[in-house]
């Protein structure tokens, strides 16, 4: 009698490689990921490659309805002295909505306050390589993590994103869980569309209604802007909110206490009245429509012209308090720069002691994270966090996965990834100018002088990485004449084919995020 071919298929489990041939029966051959071997009684599901391509597969000896569910499956029944049925599916939306349903730990879930990190991934095939990286990391993944504004620039759905986690939560058998993050939402209607595509952290993002100008304005001006305040959502008039704030002492921890004087808090009202208005009825409109989904806001003041002072944090953050709305997590503008893909920029020791302001403030008000946005990159703004030792973070991170993907087209596809680079240079000047960047061409080697193994030095320069970095939407959507991708499918195939490449790039390079939090586990230090 022939073994049976569900438990030599749970024996590949232990294999550290990242696909391995596996007959499933005499010349039906399939790649297996070993970490993607599932057991749901009496079925066992696993992802391989077949013909090159990645499909879902389940195995079993007995019947199952389970195999019923899935759509556009292809079934075979195998009968001789082994009765074997093995189910063929795609990785299709359907496919992924029922792995959802059997599998809990494929489903995006709330993640509270611990540490986090958010790993946006732009191509969609990074998310593995990002979970290998946070295992055991001390922090907790979001991966699907998506603005709207990147969704329209990758031409992406947020079913899509909330896919492709799914699927590499899967491949991964990761059960630590995943967060998702529907990332600056402007409107009821953005809150709409990722709502429905299962989005469980909902970033909240006001800055259309700051006025960056109250800076500047006199007092009789301030007095008259805040006409324009709406009160009714506040639940409070101009004279409730002088009163709570003008000259009174806030005190936060410790000796560090906060005084307004009327001008700041003139300033604060007319500066961010609106924007708490806003988050009221963006968090009103989650309630509402979606009374049963389990959901954490964070509200981002990111993109504001300044910093955004400690006591507007402590303002924003106690206003919304007051108003009934729980925050799992507050960005605000900081002091120096956070430019798109590079570290940071700007006098670190005054970051950090902000920073410690701002952690004290959401430890009083919430607590709360602070989310770190434009993430990427911050190397210095890590070890200062990880210095600091305590209060909650949360790391959002996009473009350098992208670049990441990059670095392996320049290692494996030096000609695609020059025609990429050329591209990239071409459009910086458009494109740079929707984004926080500073990078100059001039200062870009010309990639002519560089030899084909020199080109992972761009990798290295500021100036290059932001080129790169900006002209990700246009690369991953332009098409030729003949209505074909440009260069979006050519990373795809390239991306597959060194899959396990990619996924080491990645990890490297997250781990590189995380060790400076001084969160490293044995199973990281051991990571060549
Ligand atoms: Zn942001």
């Amino acid at each position: 009698m022939k073994p049976d071919p569900l438990h030599s298929l749970l024996d590949l489990k232990s294999e550290s490689s990242t696909v391995t041939q596996f007959t499933i029966y005499t010349d039906f051959v399939v790649e297996v990921y070993p970490s993607s071997i599932h057991e749901l009684e009496p079925a066992v599901f696993f992802i391989a490659r077949k013909g090159g391509v990645k499909y879902l597969f389940g195995m079993t000896t007995q019947s199952t309805s389970m195999f019923d569910r899935f759509q556009s499956k292809v079934v075979f029944k195998l009968n001789s002295d082994l009765s074997l049925t093995v189910l063929q599916c795609p990785l299709s939306h359907e496919n992924a909505s029922v792995i959802r349903e059997l599998f809990p730990h494929t489903r995006p879930r709330l993640i509270g306050i611990e540490n986090s990190f958010g790993l946006g991934d732009r191509i969609g095939l990074s998310n593995p390589g990002h979970l290998q990286a946070i295992r055991n990391s001390g922090f907790h993944a979001v991966l699907a993590q998506q603005s709207i504004r990147e969704l329209t620039r990758t031409n992406r759905t947020p079913e899509e994103v909330m896919d492709a986690a799914t699927w590499s939560v899967f491949q991964e058998s990761y059960k630590d869980g995943f967060g998702a993050d529907a990332d600056h939402l402007k409107t009821p209607a953005d809150i709409d569309l990722m709502a429905r595509a299962g989005f469980t952290m909902f970033t909240i993002d006001p800055s259309e209604y700051v006025v960056n100008e109250a800076a500047v304005l006199d007092e009789a001006e301030l007095k008259r802007r805040s006409t324009g305040v709406a009160w009714q959502d506040l639940q409070d008039t101009f004279d409730g909110f002088v009163e709570r704030y003008r000259d009174v002492t806030l005190p936060v921890d410790g000796p560090f206490s906060l005084t307004p004087d009327y001008r700041e808090v003139l300033q604060a009202i007319v500066k961010y009245g609106n924007v708490i208005a806003h988050v009221v009825r963006m968090s009103n409109h989650l309630k509402m429509q979606y009374p049963d989904r389990p959901s954490e806001i964070e509200v981002s003041v990111d993109e504001t012209d300044s910093p955004t002072t400690l006591f507007e944090h402590y303002f924003i953050a106690n206003e919304l308090k007051r108003l009934g709305i729980g925050l799992v997590s507050l960005a605000p503008r900081f002091i120096g720069d956070f430019e798109k893909g590079i570290d940071y920029r700007g006098d670190i020791a005054v970051f950090t002691e902000e920073y410690r302001k701002h952690l004290a403030i959401a430890a009083k008000l919430g607590p709360y994270k602070i989310s770190i946005h434009s993430g990427s990159d911050k190397f210095s703004v890590y070890h200062a966090i990880g210095g600091i030792g305590s209060g909650f973070v949360h790391v959002k991170t996009a473009g350098t996965s992208y670049l990441e993907a990059l670095r392996v087209v320049a290692v494996k596809e030096p000609g695609l990834f020059r025609e990429i680079l050329d591209f990239s240079l071409d459009n910086f000047a458009a494109e740079k100018q929707t984004y926080h960047v500073s990078g100059k061409l001039e200062n870009v080697p010309d990639p002519a002088s560089l030899e084909d193994y020199e080109l992972t030095k761009l990798f290295d320069l500021d100036d290059a990485r932001q080129v790169l970095h900006v002209a990700f939407g246009k690369v991953l959507t332009v098409r030729g004449d003949d209505g074909e991708y440009i260069f979006k499918e050519k990373i795809i195939r390239c991306l597959e084919e060194h899959e396990e490449l990619h996924y080491r790039f990645i990890k490297k390079h997250f781990h590189r995020h995380i060790e400076p939090f001084g969160i490293i586990t044995e199973s990281m230090q051991s990571t060549p």
